[in-house]
């Protein structure tokens, strides 16, 4: 064995190229040590027929190696094309989304100067699985999923990048307050990852707070640990406060393999010109070395771009009057990049990813599925299409005049308010009930089942009910696992 490591490498379509092979020559320059394969994906692939933009022959390499460097793509428009990072990310089993959102003021641009974040992105579930159902006329449902094992792989994995990353503390960003039982699980389970770290500081936000704060004082935080849709769109305003969004590199990390890449596309408008900057790509490279343990030549290669920057040695696209020394091309900069390894930034931060070579890839935390808990039933919410009658009472009154076995009316709400009893509302324009049923006081002491429900959804359906959906109320271990509408 070589003491290299094998990874995949493809060179994209448009700037990918050019970009790519300045940031191997930077690799190879600072001692990486990677045996490298070479793969064909995108613009060239999908021509050639292959809807999802990568070959057959391409993922054997990819399952290998489990880690892919790989350079933007055009995706062609129309004609039935699969997205080739949805499919790499799924096949691959990417949970995590990982993105620094660094300001590097007075040198580029930017509306925070002393931003320096790192967000760390759920990447399977919440709203993403894309679960939708229409229902009525007028009302349409997205399914938000969060799992317990979900939750622990991503916030485990956002501590131990915090710790390897040299960075001291993790922010967990959720919607709590609202979603007391989805998102209480994600905070939930924050706490007590956290309390495996003591050497890292953590702390909680609600996202739009935090996603105020991130704008207004990103100084606040280090890395942030989020869900999928919440990191979707904090990871773009970090990105664009920080003025840095052609900059930022990004990693998908996955059970089965890694992909590293730079945020930008292909920029077909400037391809073939040697004018790209290659830095996206090569912060993609840098979370790749410090993924597989590579760290002191992330952090020799990281600041030797500090110090390119600094010394005024910029591509185009970033150049300034008052910051620049020389406009150089891609290769150019990857020369400048190049003769600065060793060499450290004096009035940009240094960065710090520990001494380790070959000895410390970020952990990614085995899951299972938690322990049984007693699990009882406790009755069954029923969601009607009903717009019948102008008042919840109307309905509460046909619905109490059905016969059912085991089950009573408990309460009637709508968008997660209490329409029944005593509601203050009239609801006209509702079409979209959630009716519960709780268990009658005769079969309190019965165990309801899901024949019972069945029964129960028979008999609404005789009398003209039309049910849309649904949903199981259970106990854990005595612990309601249900919300309760508002004012309920
Ligand atoms: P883009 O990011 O490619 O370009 C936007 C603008 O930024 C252009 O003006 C471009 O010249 C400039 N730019 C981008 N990278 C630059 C760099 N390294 N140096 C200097 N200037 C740079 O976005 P787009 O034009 O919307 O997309 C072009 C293609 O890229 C599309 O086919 C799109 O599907 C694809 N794309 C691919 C990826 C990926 O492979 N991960 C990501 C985004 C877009």
């Amino acid at each position: 064995m070589s003491g290299k490591t094998p990874i995949t490498v493809a060179h994209g379509d448009g700037i990918g190229p050019e970009i790519m092979a300045a940031v191997l020559r930077v690799l190879d320059a600072a001692g990486a040590q990677l045996a490298i394969e070479t793969i064909d994906i995108g613009e060239k692939v999908y021509k050639s027929g292959v809807k999802s933009g990568i070959a057959d022959s391409a993922w054997e390499s990819l399952l290998r190696t489990k880690c892919f460097l790989k350079a933007p793509i055009t995706t062609p428009q129309g004609g039935g094309f699969k997205s080739l990072n949805v499919t790499v990310r799924k096949t691959l089993g990417m949970f995590a989304n990982i993105r620094p959102c660094i300001a590097y003021a007075p040198f580029v641009k930017t509306l925070q100067p002393k931003m320096d974040l790192v967000i760390v992105r759920e990447n399977e579930e919440d709203l993403y699985a894309g679960i939708e159902h229409r229902q009525t006329d007028n009302t349409v449902q997205a399914l938000k999923l969060i799992s317990r094992s979900g939750s622990y792989k991503i916030i485990s994995y956002a501590f131990e990048y915090a710790r390897a990353a040299g960075r001291k503390k993790v922010s967990c960003i959720t919607k709590d307050n609202i979603m007391k039982l989805a998102d209480g699980l994600f905070h939930k389970i924050f706490d007590e990852v956290a309390a495996e770290y003591p050497d890292i500081e953590n702390d909680h936000w609600i996202v739009d707070i935090g996603a105020a704060r991130i704008a207004s004082r990103p100084e606040q935080f280090d890395v942030i640990v989020t869900q999928n849709l919440y990191g979707d769109i904090l990871s773009d305003i970090a990105a664009e406060v920080a003025g840095s969004v052609g900059l930022c590199g990004s990693a998908n990390i996955g059970s089965k393999g890694a992909m590293f890449e730079a945020i930008h596309g292909s920029a077909p408008d400037i391809a073939g010109q040697g004018i790209a900057n290659p830095s996206g790509l090569l912060h993609g490279a840098v979370l790749m070395l410090q993924h597989i343990g590579q760290n002191r030549t992330a952090q020799t290669i990281h600041n030797a771009w500090l110090k390119t920057l600094e010394d005024g040695i910029h591509t185009g696209e970033i150049a300034s009057r008052e910051h620049t020394k020389e406009t150089v091309g891609t290769e150019g900069f990857a020369d400048a990049v190049i003769a600065r390894l060793g060499e450290i930034p004096q009035r940009l931060s240094p960065v710090h990813y520990g001494d380790s070579e070959h000895s410390s890839c970020i952990s990614i935390a085995e899951t299972v599925l938690p322990p049984k808990q007693d699990k009882v039933l406790d009755g069954v919410d029923v969601f009607l299409d009903w717009s019948e009658t102008t008042h919840p009472s109307d309905l509460a009154a046909q619905l109490n005049a059905v016969q059912t076995d085991k089950f009573a009316l408990s309460v009637i709400s709508t968008r997660g308010l209490k329409a029944w009893p005593d509601a203050v509302d009239d609801f006209k324009i509702a079409d979209h009930w959630c009716c519960r049923f709780t268990a009658k006081d005769s079969a309190k002491n019965a165990k309801l089942n899901n024949g019972d429900i069945a029964a129960l959804l028979s008999t609404l359906h005789k009398a003209g009910f039309d049910v849309v959906k649904t949903e199981n109320l259970y106990s854990f271990d005595g612990q309601r696992g249900y919300s309760v509408a508002q004012g309920e």
